[in-house]
């Protein structure tokens, strides 16, 4: 499985997180079905979250939580340092409007929530900023800016196949504490002179040469970044449960009255779980019995 490659620039003001995501992007799909904008767009997201992660300590992780008014809805993904993943669409089949080209309309207007998670901490830290174009990345980087006065380049790219991903990947480029504006301006020019990222990727470009335009023109030094990149659900049927419980009573009700085992899909990892009738009871009795009207 591929790693994240992280660089810093040797006066400390700029770092980079780059990766080839390809192989994580299949796994996320290759138990749920999605439409090429579900894909395209959730693989950008879960690709800025293992890039962002890296960049924590040890034993934590982060949540991008992007929810908008278009036809994805919700899109969510999570990672930690270490390279775990994984992520969520909440209306898989979803498609553009007809005429509409443009992918950042899949989540039109709304927000992006991102939650960083201490070990210990019962409730995460979160921050919040409108979408800017729902395309992820410029979503991304507006976080940085806003909520962490990071200026970021950020770059994500995602080529959805009928099955599957053909390619993803992206990087993340940050400006620390110190940076001059002379910095800045280099790195812009930068920018507009790399090409296509899904080109560059396409043509089989590692995650280091992703960024190689930057890491000419700056000097840097690699910082060690040992994990693996891994999709990794870990849901189980307590949670199931637990997801059940909050569809609340009256779907409860309705399952218990098809009385058949129901099966109950993981929206993350598409496992599926099969719950006998007797013990949807006894998850129902736990709820408040509410009037049926
Ligand atoms: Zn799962």
């Amino acid at each position: 499985m591929a790693k994240v490659r992280k660089y810093l620039s040797k006066d400390g003001t700029i770092r980079i997180s780059t990766v080839i995501s390809t192989d994580l992007a299949n796994d996320a799909f290759r138990y749920l079905e999605a439409s090429p904008l579900a894909k395209v767009i959730t693989s950008r997201a879960m690709t800025a979250a293992v890039l962002m992660a890296s960049q924590l300590k040890e034993g934590l992780s982060l949540s991008l939580n992007f929810q908008g008014n278009g036809p994805l809805k919700t899109i969510f993904a999570s990672a930690s340092y270490d390279g775990s993943t994984r992520a969520y669409c909440e209306n898989r089949g979803a498609e553009l409007p007809p005429g509409v080209r443009n992918v950042g309309a899949g989540l039109g207007n709304g927000a992006l929530e991102v939650a960083l998670q201490q070990p210990h901490d019962r409730q995460p830290q979160t921050g919040a900023v409108e979408l800017l174009s729902g395309e992820i990345g410029d979503d991304v980087a507006y976080y940085l800016g806003q909520s962490q006065q990071i200026p970021s380049i950020v770059a994500l790219a995602a080529l959805p196949l009928d099955e599957g991903i053909e390619v993803a990947g992206g990087y993340i480029i940050e400006l620390m504490p110190g940076y001059t504006d002379a910095t800045v301006q280099k790195l812009e020019n930068l920018s507009q002179m790399t090409g296509g990222l899904t080109d560059r990727i396409q043509q089989g470009a590692t995650a280091e040469e992703l960024i190689d335009t930057y890491l000419m023109n700056f000097e840097f030094e690699e910082i060690e970044h040992p994990y693996e990149i891994q999709y990794r659900c870990g849901c189980n049927i307590e949670r199931v449960e637990r997801s059940l419980l909050l569809l609340g009573p009256t779907t409860l009700d309705d399952m218990i009255a098809s009385s058949e085992d129901s099966e109950v899909r993981c929206e993350f990892c598409g496992k599926l779980y099969t719950l006998a009738t007797d013990e949807l009871i006894s998850l129902r009795q736990t709820l408040p019995t509410t009037p049926l009207n």
